[in-house]
Formats: C-alpha cells, structure tokens, sequence
C-alpha cells in the first residue's frame, strides 16, 4: 500500500520513463560525438579528455536513473509510507524522528553513485586526488551534516505542517521552507563550506593589488578574496562568486592560482565580478526560490488528489525526493539560462580586464579541467551550464 493513487503513479511512472530514456540518447550522443573527436585528425582534444567526457556523460545519466530509483523505492514500493509507520502514533517528536530516520537512510542510499564517480571517473584521470579514507571521511561528515539539516527542517517545515493540519498548513510550511532555503544559502559559505574546506584570505602581494585595482576600475569594494585549499581534494582549477550584499566573497581556488597568470587570474576575476555585477547570482537565486517555493504548495495543495492515504508529513517528504526528479523539463530551460550568463560575464572581462589574458587562461583551464572543446548539439542544450569552449573562444575573439 503506497498511499497513492494508482492513476497518478501510473502518470508519474511514465513522466519519469520518458525522461530516462530522453536523456539516456542525449547522453549516447555525447559519447558517440567525443568518440568522433577521438578519431579527428584535426582535433585539438586531449586524448584523456574523450574518455573523461564519456564516462561524465555516463554518469549525467546515472544521475537521474539514482532519482528515479528513490523515487521508485520511497513511493512506488511504499518504503517511505511504511517507515512512517513507527512513528505515526508518536505526534511531533514522531515526526521529527521520521524525517532524520528517512534522511538517514536516503544518504546511504546516496552513497555509491559518489563512490563510483569517484572511483570510475575522477581518480581513474587523474582529476581526483582523494584517497580512498579521506573520500570516506567525507562521506561521514556529509552524513552528519544531512542529519542536522533533515532535524532542522523538520522543526521549521514539517513541524507547522503538522501543528496546522487544516486549510493553511502549506501556505505556513512553504513561507517556512523558503526562509529555511534563505538561511541555508546564507550560512552555506559560513558554516558549512569550511567544514571541508580550508579558507585563507588572499595575502598582500602582487596579486592582491592587481585584483583591487581591477575592482576599483569596475566601480566595485574588494570585500573579500579568499583562497580554498582545493588542491587537497582535487585538481579542477576555477573560482567563483558566492553569498550576496556585504558578506558577498570570491573564492579563487589555490590550484587556479598555482596555473595563472597575475594577468589570467585577473582576467578570470573580472568574469566573476561580471556575474555579480550584471545581476546573475541575485536573479538565478530568485528565480530558484520561486520555483521551489511554487512547486511546493502546488504538490501539498494537489495531495487530497494525488495522495489522500497519505500523511501530510510523509507527503512534505516525499516532495523532497519527487520534485527533483519530475522537474526535468526545466533542464534545459536552466542550463541555457547559465550559459547566457557566461557570456555575459566573459564580455564583462574582456570590457574591464585583458581581453587576451582571459583567452589564454581559458585554454588553460580546458586542458587542466580535461575539458573538450565541443559537445554534441543535444548535450549542450540538455546540460552544459557553460557553452563548449570552442564556442566560448569564437565570442571572445571576436
Ligand atoms: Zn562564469
């Protein structure tokens, strides 16, 4: 008995097929195209980025066959309706303890696509430099940082939900989930980022100077620089744009500042400013919250019709597994999205920093990345957050 009706999971069912099987031939073509530029005479591809790219487009697709598997488990099996069970006579305290025990489980559940990644794709090129008992120390921190996140939420969300098990209860939980959403992307660079990570800002020097003086030029504060010691965990080199207003921070990562140039880093600092000033960060966090906060009062005001056996707890959970997965439509609509964004902020540094400097670090950075330097038309437009490198050079170059 999964509490669901049978129409509705046979619809979903089908939602879902159609997008494994879409995505499985998006991914093929990815693999058959790098395959082609294996064989190319002409091609500027590294021999180790083709299989890189292959065995990534591999695991694109894993990705989404793990959340249809959760959701297949949670919901079509009945697995989360039954865990609910225990519980369900134990009122709030109940509650709470179902939703950590589920959060627990699910984790696990979660573990071995990362494991394989790591095993099959990035320490197999090279792009991993994790031992096998750090990659599990992680896995345990991560556990643990779940466990207090699922026990949080479900004092914030599920807890008015339950307390308010009448007309209104949604409206109070997704009000609820979005301020939850806010703090958690408020303290993500605070509290949970140095729990992996160590952040240094960056000292005074050369660098420092160049990259204040870029930002003076720009009209913007260098609030913060910082350098994260990523070469401990991996060789991708890159850097990005993180939180917003005054505690807005860029993190250079020390494996980009041990490649660049002064020139290069300066260059790729200003296309990170560019995200930030041309309103990037602040629109795409926007339009996130709106779709998770719609997505989510719909599903709770839908369950009296897709849901009536079960509880509006077990229901707020099973959001947290199913919305991922039926959303995959908007896919594409995010990935070009981001991809405007990058040229964007590419014309942004090529405006405010050295046009040529941003090119050559660019390469280097498809060479180090195990980047290629084109994609299958159909994998781009699917999945590619950033345009394919031969097309982000054409622009450039310009
Ligand atoms: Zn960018």
């Amino acid at each position: 008995m999964t509490g669901l009706s049978a129409g509705w999971l046979w619809a979903a069912s089908l939602w879902l097929g159609l997008g494994l099987v879409l995505q499985a031939w998006i991914c093929a073509r990815q693999w058959q195209h790098l395959a082609g530029l294996s064989r190319a005479s002409d091609t500027a591809a590294q021999p180790e980025s083709i299989g890189y790219g292959q065995r990534r487009a591999l695991f694109q697709w894993l990705v989404y066959l793990e959340q249809c598997l959760r959701v297949a488990f949670w919901l079509g099996a009945g697995a989360l309706a039954a865990s609910f069970q225990p519980f369900s006579t134990s009122g709030l305290a109940g509650a709470l303890l179902f939703v950590v025990v589920f959060a627990l489980i699910d984790q696990l559940l979660r573990l071995l696509l990362p494991w394989a990644r790591w095993r099959w794709v990035d320490r197999a090129y090279g792009m991993s430099r994790m031992s096998g008992r750090e990659l599990g120390a992680d896995f345990l921190r991560r556990i643990g940082l779940q466990l207090v996140i699922a026990a949080m939420a479900a004092v914030w969300i599920v807890w008015p939900l339950a307390l308010l098990d009448a007309p209104g209860g949604w409206w109070w939980s997704t009000v609820a989930l979005l301020t939850g959403a806010a703090a958690l992307f408020w303290g993500r660079p605070h509290l949970i980022e140095p729990l992996f990570n160590r952040f240094t800002a960056l000292p005074n020097g050369e660098l420092r100077d160049r990259l204040q003086a870029m930002m003076q030029r720009c009209g913007a504060q260098l609030e913060q620089v910082w350098v994260v010691d990523s070469s401990r965990r991996s060789k991708l080199a890159n850097a990005y744009f993180a939180g917003l207003g005054r505690r807005k921070r860029v993190v250079l990562f020390d494996t980009l500042i041990a490649q660049l140039s002064p020139a290069e880093l300066e260059a790729v600092m200003a296309h990170e400013l560019g995200h930030y000033r041309c309103g990037h960060l602040r629109r795409y966090y926007l339009l996130q919250g709106t779709l998770l906060a719609g997505s989510f009062l719909l599903f709770g005001l839908l369950q009296p019709m897709i849901a009536p056996g079960l509880s509006s707890i077990v229901w707020a959970v099973a959001a947290y597994v199913l919305l991922p997965a039926l959303a995959w439509p908007l896919q594409p609509w995010f990935a070009g999205l981001r991809r405007r964004y990058e040229y964007e902020a590419d014309a942004y540094a090529a405006r405010h920093a050295e046009r040529d400097a941003l090119v050559s670090a660019l390469e280097r950075l498809l060479k180090n990345n195990l980047g290629a330097p084109t994609m299958a038309t159909a994998y781009m437009l699917f999945f590619a957050t950033h345009p394919p490198a031969d097309k982000r050079l054409l622009q450039l170059k310009l």
